[in-house]
């Protein structure tokens, strides 16, 4: 390497670096068990969604809900009319069985919205136990509404593991519900 070249090199890390300096206390940290957004507060709505799917759904998404709030997190699911918030099922192309997305405050990782998509293709393909396995990824979905990630790095039974049975597993386990507790 010449030495104009390493000059360069030299001063593109140190701009690098006062950049990061910079960014790095306006942004919320990243770190496992958590993402670095979420619900300011542990009592969340969604939209009413009743009259939008057939009882079978419907009745999924309130077990969903159901799955938190019959739990000992400090958290509670509610529906209202004034929400920002929306829990949507329906066959999407895509690979996943839910997801959501979240749109935050970039400096305090406060959700201001959430859209939570059940994929009624993908877990009826992949289901043993339908209701169960709904359940599950709608409970998963709330779950980062919360502030957990996927996959946390733990030996712990977790809601939020990929790996974790769906046909079973439907509600936070004491790991999430510790985990959630400690943000609410
Ligand atoms: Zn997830």
């Amino acid at each position: 390497m010449t030495k104009f070249k390493s000059v360069i090199k030299s001063l593109l890390g140190i701009t690098l670096s006062i950049i990061f300096l910079i960014t790095m206390p306006l942004m919320v940290y990243a770190a496992d068990p958590y993402l670095s957004y979420g619900c300011q507060y542990g009592d969340i709505t969604v939209k009413p969604y009743s009259s939008l799917y057939n009882s079978t759904w419907v009745t999924i998404l309130d077990n969903g809900r159901g799955a938190w709030n019959s739990s000992s997190a400090n958290v509670s699911i509610s529906t209202s009319s004034s929400s920002n918030n929306t829990l949507e099922a329906a066959n999407y192309s895509d690979t996943w069985y839910g997801l959501n997305t979240q749109t935050y405050n970039t400096t305090t990782g406060y959700t201001t919205k959430f859209v939570i998509k059940v994929n009624a293709r993908t877990i009826s393909n992949d289901a043993t136990n339908f209701s169960n396995f709904a359940k599950s990824t709608v409970a998963h979905e709330f779950g980062h509404s919360f502030w957990l990630c996927d996959n946390p790095s733990t030996t712990s039974s977790s809601l939020m593991k990929h790996s974790r049975d769906r046909n079973t597993m439907t509600t936070p386990q004491t790991f999430d519900i510790n985990n959630v507790n400690a943000k609410y």
